[in-house]
């Protein structure tokens, strides 16, 4: 099979990814290895993200589907007393904050309908697993082997290899990009279910609209999150140290069901009945970072090269934005761009790996410093703010929240080379520990002995 774009996984990222490049006439070939609808976990949207929907044209789609509108977090204090809120806000002609509001999604229904309208558009889905890159005589990746559901290999030759494999990160993986190193939330553990019989806020208006995303924080790195699946039916997810949920020897069902009425007495007034819908799914060491994600003929979409946090619901955006600029680097790739440069994606890479950072810093100052950081989101810049949560990370940055932030944190990013840029210097990163990644070592067990992959995995 030949193409000019193959994509490995058909997830949010690569599908958005085929959308855009069947916009500028490329041709591409979805393989993704599960049968949808399946199971994901990633359910809420930041305004930027719906922002790309609206751009690819799906927003009827969103709509027929009724996936909840959410209008902005609501994060609690530990107490369940305090509170800030972030609204979901857009930058219209005159660069000025207008309302708006994104989605909450199923992603088992959200990810197959993308995956529609993505073949629908020109994309060829081919149901099979990549198992290998294929490699030219000057050592370029051109094409990847696949497996076919009967067990045959087939490989498919294509100008460009866009991994969009989520954590399953094919080509970090197969030693085609730089090391993987582990990253700042590497050693936590999220744990989830869904919960019905919740109270919700009134409509009225955003900041209590009954589909928003409620976040509550207990200590430093441990929170729980509630994100509304329809009228009934409600995400509710646990994120601890991997150390505190060995420590308390349960199962993960009662783990969930136990924290649900102790983390935060908000969670526990707005779950009163905390009987699980669907037996409670993990996911550990999700935190990564994966240096050189671009080359000759391959680039690495979203999860498939960082992922930090999923506290403020960044990665689906981040997998979709740079679907949306990676069609872009590639239209101008094939139109003659760069064609002799060592790396013809450098460009795009750093601008990436820049906007990623902003989040980086942010998300490192809520944990070190979450009352500086509630100052800052809530008065000082709320505005810059504002934007970082919808996802506006890549222009005019860093911003004086983002420059706040390294001060917080006595951090000075360095962008000096392909290969330092990005180190976050004086945080908790630590490139002398790679390259350990889902080692015996980093393996997390329930008190029966269940060892807890991920379940990207399974
Ligand atoms: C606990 C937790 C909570 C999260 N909550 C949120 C949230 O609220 N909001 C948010 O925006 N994000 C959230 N995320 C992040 C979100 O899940 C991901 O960022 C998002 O799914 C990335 O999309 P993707 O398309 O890059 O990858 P994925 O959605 O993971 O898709 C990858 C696809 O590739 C396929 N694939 C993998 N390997 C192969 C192979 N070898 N061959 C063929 N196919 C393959 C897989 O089957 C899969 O369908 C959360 C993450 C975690 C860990």
């Amino acid at each position: 099979m030949k193409t000019d774009v193959v994509i490995i996984g058909g997830g949010p990222g690569g599908t958005t990814a085929a959308m855009y490049l069947a916009r500028e006439g490329i041709q591409s070939i979805i393989v993704e290895k599960d049968l949808f609808p399946r199971y994901h976990i990633g359910e809420s949207m930041t305004g930027e993200c719906g922002a790309i929907i609206r751009d690819l044209g799906l927003e009827s789609i969103m709509l027929d589907d009724e996936h909840p509108q959410k209008y902005g977090v609501n994060v609690y204090g530990a107490e369940g007393k305090n509170r800030w809120f972030i609204p979901v806000m857009a930058r219209d002609e005159n660069n000025d904050l207008q309302t708006q509001f994104t989605w909450q999604v199923r992603r088992s229904v959200f990810d197959k309908r993308m995956l529609e309208a993505a073949v629908e558009r020109g994309a060829t889905l081919l149901q099979a697993t990549a198992v290998k890159p294929l490699i030219n005589e000057d050592g370029d990746v051109c094409g990847i082997q696949v497996r076919m559901p009967d067990g045959n290999l087939e490989d498919i030759e294509a100008e460009m290899v866009l991994d969009c494999s989520g954590q399953n990160t094919f080509l970090a993986n197969s030693g085609i990009t730089g090391p993987k190193y582990v990253g700042n939330y590497d050693k936590q553990i999220a744990i989830f279910s869904q919960v019905a019989n919740t109270i919700r806020d009134g409509v009225d208006d955003p900041e209590h609209h009954k589909d928003n995303t409620l976040i509550f924080y207990q200590k430093k790195y441990h929170w729980g999150w509630f994100i509304p699946l329809d009228d009934d039916v409600v995400s509710v997810g646990i994120v601890v140290p991997s150390a505190y949920f060995v420590e308390k020897g349960e199962s993960k069902d009662d783990f969930v069901k136990r924290e649900l009425r102790e983390l935060n007495p908000e969670l526990a007034r707005r779950v009163p009945d905390t009987t699980l819908l669907e037996p409670a799914r993990s996911v550990v060491n999700y935190s990564f970072q994966v240096k050189r994600f671009t080359g000759k003929g391959y680039i690495c979409i979203g999860d498939a090269h960082r992922f930090l946090d999923p506290i403020f619901s960044f990665g689906l955006y981040v997998s979709m934005k740079e679907a949306q600029l990676a069609s872009k680097a590639i239209k101008a790739y094939f139109d003659g761009a760069n064609r002799d440069a060592d790396n013809p994606f450098a460009d795009y890479q750093a601008y990436v790996e820049k906007g990623i950072d902003v989040l980086e810093d942010s998300l490192d100052a809520f944990w070190e410093q979450p009352l500086a950081f509630a100052r800052i989101v809530y008065s000082l810049h709320r505005p810059y703010m504002i934007d970082v949560f919808a996802g506006r990370i890549y222009e005019g940055q860093p911003s004086p929240a983002a420059l706040a932030f390294q001060k917080l944190l006595r951090r000075d990013r360095q962008y000096d080379s392909e290969d330092i840029y990005s180190v976050p210097i004086g945080s908790r990163y630590h490139p002398e520990r790679a390259p350990i990644w889902n080692t015996a070592s980093s393996m997390v067990r329930t008190a029966d002995g269940e060892a807890l992959v991920n379940y990207f995995d399974s």
